[in-house]
This record gives structure tokens, sequence and C-alpha cells, in this order.
């Protein structure tokens, strides 16, 4: 056969032949790695949808990662990993092979007991074998934990105290758990139950149960915005959940402030607080929904709130003294102790009433709530400008310092333009009723609070005259105005004073 295929040396066929060949190997060459890319690709999606499975169905809070943060061994297996899930509520890590075993194996944090426990207030501790924290400390024995490099140890979920493998001992095992250092301020799974159980009986007296907590029981909710400060709301959503009752921790973006509020009417009166995890676009909402508390009637479930800023020129934060904006510079275990330390303070909020100037108006005036400033001329120009690219393209404006940039290219811009020329020709501006002369100015800013623009403190200006102290809780405005952005921009980098108009309960602007 094959000698009769074989065609005579030297006839054409032979190069054909021999082309063939080479098509043949280019393809086969070309062919088998897009064949083994494809391959590999479909494997993993199976994979990936299989993961998600077990994801959805899990009582666990698991995530992906591609590295583990510090040295991690599995759970199940004990070997090594450097990549593969954690449970964010526990804090229980694996690798994929035993991720299904794992999920099996351990429980997570119960929220809630179950209702046929009566153990309600002796909850044993709930230990989870390996990945101690690094420098934490023996409970029994005071000497460091975890250090060795295999699975060894173990933490309760809820206390956070460590013991070595060593030192566990039955009694340890059923030993009750005290909450640990935060135990002001995680609500217990037995409070719920407890609660639960009033309900049925359709009792609300819930002081009793709280007094066996003790008078310091101030609970903490947890309103973070995943999507604030280069989606930094997300890992801080974790830690929390590790730290505290998961039930107390909320992503704003899946509930919004309105529904997790209600959480506080499940304890006793003026007990709650409330740590806002945002930018202060996300402190308003939040304050925007406890004056909803207000007009349902729930006043003395209204918690004290406490801000965690993240992103860039948090004005308000900055104003209460939380800072401008937090990017992982503590553990989020100090944030806690510094809530718990925090005394309270009070913030004027105000009502701003638009109306539409006009013989027939029929329009309702719209109404909305200001907690740090709005202003009439080019910084409102500006953060418009902002704002409007932003919404067209977030992916820009995820990082920080590009935000300062872009702030600053508009303020720039701005100084060309000039748009807002003689504003004391288009408005006029009444203080408590008083008409109040203006000068050639081209922006005028009402101010709440002490910073502005992102850290200016616009009243107070180069800080060399003597001027009127400006407070948030005095039921005053500032009135400022700027002869244009550049007079801003001096005053921001303190080489100018702004136009201080004055003071007032009542500010007015008509259009003239
Ligand atoms: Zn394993
Ligand atoms: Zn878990
Ligand atoms: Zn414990
Ligand atoms: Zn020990």
């Amino acid at each position: 056969m094959e000698a009769e295929r074989r065609p005579a040396p030297g006839s054409p066929s032979e190069g054909l032949f021999a082309d063939g060949h080479l098509i043949l190997w280019t393809l086969c060459s070309v062919l088998l790695p897009v064949f083994i890319t494809f391959w590999c690709s479909l494997q993993r999606s199976r994979r990936l949808l299989h993961r998600r499975d077990i994801f959805r169905k899990s009582k666990h809070g698991w995530r992906d990662t591609d590295l583990f943060s510090q040295p991690t061994y599995c759970c199940v297996c004990a070997q090594h990993i450097l990549q593969g899930a954690f449970c964010d509520c526990c804090g229980l890590r694996v690798d994929e092979g035993c991720l299904k075993k794992a999920d099996r194996r351990f429980q997570c944090k119960e929220i809630m007991l179950k209702n046929d426990t009566k153990v309600l207030d002796a909850m044993p501790h709930h230990w989870i074998r390996g990945n101690v924290p690094l420098c934490s400390y023996c409970m029994v024995c005071k000497q460091q934990c975890g250090c060795q490099p295999k699975l060894c140890d173990y933490r309760c979920i809820w206390c956070q105290k460590t013991v070595h493998d060593e030192c566990m001992k039955n009694s340890l095992k059923n030993e009750k758990c005290d909450f640990g250092e935060f135990k002001n301020l995680i609500i217990p799974p037995s409070y719920l139950t407890s609660i639960n159980q009033m309900r049925k009986d359709k009792k609300t007296d819930y002081e009793v149960l709280a007094s066996k907590l003790g008078k310091q029981w101030t609970p903490l909710i947890i309103l973070a915005n995943s999507r604030s400060g280069t989606n930094m709301g997300e890992g801080l959503l974790g830690e929390f959940r590790i730290l505290l009752n998961p039930v107390q921790v909320f992503d704003v973006t899946k509930t919004p402030p309105i529904k997790a509020l209600q959480l506080c009417t499940l304890l006793p009166y003026y007990s709650a607080r409330v740590l806002v995890c945002g930018g202060d676009g996300t402190v308003g909402w939040v304050l925007d929904a406890v004056d909803d508390m207000k007009i349902k009637g729930q006043e003395k479930y209204i918690p004290q709130v406490a801000v965690l800023p993240l992103g860039t020129g948090n004005d308000l934060s900055n104003t209460l003294g939380w800072g401008t904006g937090y990017a992982g510079e503590i553990p989020v275990a100090q944030v806690l102790r510094n809530v718990m330390e925090a005394d309270g303070i009070k913030l004027d909020r105000w009502k701003v009433q638009v109306t539409n100037k006009g013989y027939y108006n029929l329009r309702k005036p719209k109404e909305f709530t200001m907690n740090n400033y709005f202003s009439v001329g080019p910084d409102a120009l500006m953060a418009l400008n902002f704002h409007a690219h932003r919404e067209k393209a977030p992916s820009l404006f995820s990082s920080r310092i590009l935000n300062k940039a872009v702030y600053l290219f508009y303020g720039t811009k701005d100084c060309l333009v000039q748009e807002c020329k003689d504003l004391n020709k288009k408005v006029e501006l009444e203080l408590d009723g008083e008409r109040v002369a203006l000068p050639s100015l081209e922006g005028i800013i009402v101010l709440n609070i002490g910073y502005w623009g992102g850290g200016c403190r616009l009243w107070e200006g180069m800080g060399d005259e003597t001027y009127p102290l400006a407070r948030h809780d005095d039921g005053l405005l500032e009135v400022v105005g700027v002869y244009g952005s550049f007079h801003c921009a001096q005053i921001q980098v303190k080489l100018a004073n702004p136009f201080r108009i004055g003071q007032a309960h009542t500010v007015r602007f008509r259009a003239a």
C-alpha cells in the first residue's frame, strides 16, 4: 500500500506531500494550545460554578482569595495554602478541594441560638482551630500563640480569646464565653432568641433582658457602604462580622439604612450606637434615616452616630472629630475601642427649601436636608461638574489621588471660565430677614460645619483676624463670600481670608 502511494522521486507530487505535512504540523501546533487553553478555562469555570453553588447554600460567609495575607493552613487537611476561601464571619480558612468538607464539618457563628436551648445566658466558647491572629496570647499560659508553622492552637470566634493546643482542657471547652473585649458592643445570640420569645408572648419590655447585660451595654450597629473608598467598605464589613455578631453588620448598598436601623427597635431605649463606614454622603443618608425614625415616633430608639470616614474630603466626619478619611491606618479593633470611648456631641441640621419664582406657582417647594454646606457660585459648579463626570465613568474615580487631581483640574478650569461673574447682581441675600449689601462676588457659601471643600477652615481663613466663633451646634449658619475660584484656592492654602458676610438663623437667597 505504502509503496504504491509513494510517488516517484523527483515528481511534483512529493512537494505537495511535504506541504501537506507542513500544514498538518502547523495546524497541530496552533490548535493544540488553543484546545488546551479552552479545556482549562472550561474546567475553571466549572469549578467556579461548583464553588459558587457551595457559597450560595452555605451558612458561612465564604469569600475567594488569590493570596492569603498571612501564613495560612487549611482547616480540614492542615496543609499550608496560599489561595482558597475564607469565611468572613467566623474566619475559617480552607483550600478549594476541602471547601465542601469544611462547609459540612464546621458551624459558623450562630447569630441567634436555637429556640430549644434553655441556656440563655450561658453560651460556651465556640473554638475553631488554627490560623490564630499573629501576636495573640494564650489565655491560659499567657505565652504567644500560633507561632508554629502548622495548623495549631484555638480561637473563640465570639470573644477572640486564643489558647494553645497543649493548654486546651475540657473545662475550657465548656467554659462560658464572656464575649471578650467588645462584649459591650456585641448583641449576644441569646438576647435575640429571648426577644423572639418575648415577641411571641406579645411583651416588649426589653429593659429587663438588657439589665442582665449591664448598664455599660451599648450595642453597636455597623452600616458600611461597600462602594465607598476604593471598595474598602467590603473588607471592613468582613472584619466587623468577625469581631461582632454578623446580624449587627449591614452593607447599606444591600440593606438601606432605614431598614437596618429597625434593629434598634429591638434594643433597650437610648442604648444603641451606629458606626457609619462611608463618605459624608453615606452619613447624610443614615442621618436622614434617623429623621425617619423620629417621624415614625421611634425617638426612644434613636441611636448615637459615630463615623469611620472612607474616601476623600469628608468634612462632616472631620468636624465631628473622626478624621477626613480612613485607609486602614489603625486596626479595626482600635476603631471599635475609639467608638466605645467617644462622647456624644450635637449637630445642627438644616432644612433647605427651593421655591420656584413666578406668579402662578403651583409646584410644591423642593425640600432637602443640609448637614455640611451649600453654595451658590463656582464651588457649586465645580462639585457639579465633578459629580457629572463621576457618574459617567466611575472606574476613573476609584482612586483617592485621582479624585483630588480631578478636583484640582476643575478648580483651575473654572479660573479661566468665570461663569458666575457678578453674582451680587444676580441674587439678593437676606440674613434673619434683613437684606445684606454685597460687594462684587462670584460665590456665596453657607456653612454649618467648620470644614469645607475637603479640609479647608473657610470661616477662619488665615486666622489673623478676629471673627465670631463658629460652631456646628449653635443654631447658626455662617455665610461667606468668595471673589472667585482663585480666591477659593488661596483660602484653601491659608493665603487669603474669606469675605465673612455674617451668621444667621435663617438665610434666604432670592434671584434678582
Ligand atoms: Zn485542605
Ligand atoms: Zn463561618
Ligand atoms: Zn469565647
Ligand atoms: Zn498556652
